[in-house]
């Protein structure tokens, strides 16, 4: 569509839905002319991995006052156009099937889009305003099909195929687009509209007891960073929601997030319990309902603006994973959606979960976070022996810092305070300006101590920066709650992860320091025997069960296609088996976890 107005125009519509191409026309009005350089995003912001999304175009041309004009290949995603005066028009080809929440997806049940996926920038126009035109993919079989977006409405009915605007290229691509026949939830929290779209068949969904959860989510979190004004960061927000036979995963933006579940996940009509799916859903909901607050608004000075081209390094993503993780099943306790006994399972759970891996011993949270991209994003089979996850742990920082500032301060302040005053500072007003400069390490530390009155630099030098565990059994203990870790049990076990592969059992990890690691056993191998009796993927622990820790077992396990043998001396078990229980006093503790438990 030309226009004479500077702006950068995309028209996407779904090409060849069974070849799963999305067909984009961009057209610049203006374009460079010293030769326009066009570029597609190296990775998603949100999911700290390089990409290459470019990879997935398939055909790409270019022309000007009907001629064509010569694209360059610069690098594995930038083309430069020759020379041209007029408009200059590229149109190209996207293949979309990933299905996931980083990309894009496309075939006759739906279509999904990231702009990171599917819209070149247009180098030195990436301020200008941009718009796009959602069109319906051909053919009357799909005139049922509906959009669903955070983007603004410029020439669309909501809901529908359209021309939609945003102010700038980084506003563009923080609106995921969803296109098909969805089911549609609504409601309001604290006067802003927000909406579930959810894609995949569904039969009986209890979608009045969706909507009422997750607006007690919304509300908390909203009274939470503006407890006076209750005034939400964002217009409008939409969960763009693909439900699955067996799927989780979700993505934040700033009126958005897109989410994958299992169709089992989400409630049923005529249920009233809540099963540990949906609870996990709401968790995920709440998880990226957080980001609108934290990382997308709050960010990493790095983050401002994002370099798309390349690794983004911050030592922070345990601020902003980790304690996003911490509030996220925190928002559902103090919202009254699972009760106090279900809360501590959840954190007893973590707990167990950074326990098990020696990495929590050699990586610190920060190394975590700025090693994402290679390490965390890209985890092999020595993960548990190597990293730490600045989600999981991140989340028991949070923890940490919230319990010691709440005893140490009788009460009076606490990590709330905190995150509010982070939000303050440094995302309400990257809210109003549109952008800011984030938030950098050295800014957080101040912030803690000023907010909290605290010296809190050995906290930081222990949970964040260092690699011992956390003392939680006597935090927790300040807030009447009791810390049990059962002590090894004599059943004798292998230390090891496994996998099931056919009716074969096949080593996925070897734990440090574990029977199998000592044995020489490698992830990879597959049991065949244990002392000549047949190993399979169900039957080994009743095998081991007939043994007592010290025994010497024969293992016989193919490594490749070689069989081996090797002299394994039984180990006890001494996988973290951490429970928590509310204790009735002292009365000064209850009333400490009251506060830090009950919503406000
Ligand atoms: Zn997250």
């Amino acid at each position: 569509m030309p226009s004479r107005r500077d702006v950068v125009h995309y028209a996407i519509r779904p090409h060849d839905l069974a070849l799963h191409l999305f067909e984009v026309v961009l057209t610049v009005a203006r374009p460079d002319p010293e030769g326009q350089v066009l570029s597609l995003p190296a990775w998603i912001p949100g999911s700290y991995m390089i990409r290459e999304f470019a990879r997935n175009i398939v055909q790409i041309r270019a022309e000007s006052d009907g001629r064509k004009v010569k694209l360059t290949k610069l690098d594995k995603h930038s083309w430069r156009a020759a020379r041209c005066k007029g408009q200059l028009t590229i149109t190209y080809q996207v293949y979309a099937w990933d299905l996931s929440v980083r990309a894009a997806h496309l075939d006759q049940t739906h279509g999904f889009f990231n702009g990171t996926s599917v819209f070149l920038q247009v180098h030195g126009k990436q301020q200008l305003a941009h718009v796009v035109d959602i069109q319906p993919p051909p053919g009357e079989a799909y005139s049922s099909w509906r959009v669903a977006t955070s983007l603004p409405e410029l020439k669309a009915r909501r809901y529908r195929f359209g021309t939609y605007q945003a102010k700038d290229y980084d506003e563009l691509i923080d609106h995921p687009v969803e296109m098909g026949e969805y089911i549609l939830i609504d409601f309001e929290a604290h006067g802003v509209p927000h909406e579930m779209a959810i894609t995949g068949r569904i039969p009986n969904l209890d979608a009045e007891r969706l909507a009422n959860d997750l607006q007690r989510i919304c509300e908390y979190q909203i009274a939470f960073f503006e407890p006076r004004s209750k005034r939400a960061p964002m217009q409008r927000y939409v969960f763009l929601t693909l439900a699955v036979g067996d799927g989780y995963g979700g993505l934040e933006h700033r009126s958005s997030t897109a989410l994958i579940c299992a169709r089992s996940d989400l409630p049923v009509r005529g249920q009233t319990a809540i099963t540990e799916g949906y609870r996990n859903f709401l968790g995920l909901c709440s998880h990226e309902y957080f980001h609108t607050w934290n990382v997308k608004r709050i960010k990493p000075a790095v983050f401002a603006p994002y370099d798309l081209t390349r690794e983004n390094y911050t030592s922070l993503l345990w601020l902003f994973e980790g304690f996003t993780s911490y509030y996220d099943d925190l928002t559902l306790v103090r919202a009254g959606v699972i009760d106090r006994t279900t809360y501590l399972g959840l954190l007893a759970k973590t707990l167990n979960a950074v326990q098990k891996g020696s990495g929590r011993l050699k990586q610190s949270v920060a190394e975590s976070s700025f090693d994402a991209w290679t390490k965390y994003y890209r985890q092999d089979e020595n993960a548990p022996n190597a990293i730490v996850s600045y989600y999981q742990k991140g989340s028991l920082v949070a923890l940490w810092f919230d319990l010691l500032i709440r005893s140490q301060t009788r009460g009076k302040r606490s990590l709330d305070d905190v995150m509010r005053a982070l939000w303050r500072r440094y995302g309400r007003d990257f809210y109003h300006d549109g952008h800011g400069a984030g938030v950098s390490s050295v800014d957080v530390e101040a912030l803690f101590d000023e907010v909290t009155g605290l010296r809190l630099k050995s906290v930081f030098d222990h949970a964040v920066r260092g690699t011992k565990d956390l003392p939680l059994t006597e935090a927790l203990a300040s807030f009447a709650i009791h810390y049990q870790d059962r002590p090894a049990r004599a059943a004798p076990s292998l230390g090891v992860r496994t996998r099931r592969e056919g009716a074969d059992c096949k080593l996925t990890s070897v734990y440090e320091g574990g029977a199998a690691h000592h044995a020489g056993l490698s992830a990879g191998d597959t049991l065949v025997a244990i002392d000549d009796l047949r190993v399979t993927a169900s039957n080994l622990d009743s095998l081991l069960a007939r043994y007592r820790v010290g025994d010497t077992v024969q293992i016989h396990a193919f490594r490749r296609d070689e069989l081996m043998s090797f002299a394994v001396s039984l180990l006890p078990d001494t996988s973290p088996k951490i429970s928590l229980t509310m204790l009735e006093k002292p009365l000064a503790a209850t009333k400490l976890r009251d506060a830090w438990l009950k919503a406000r």
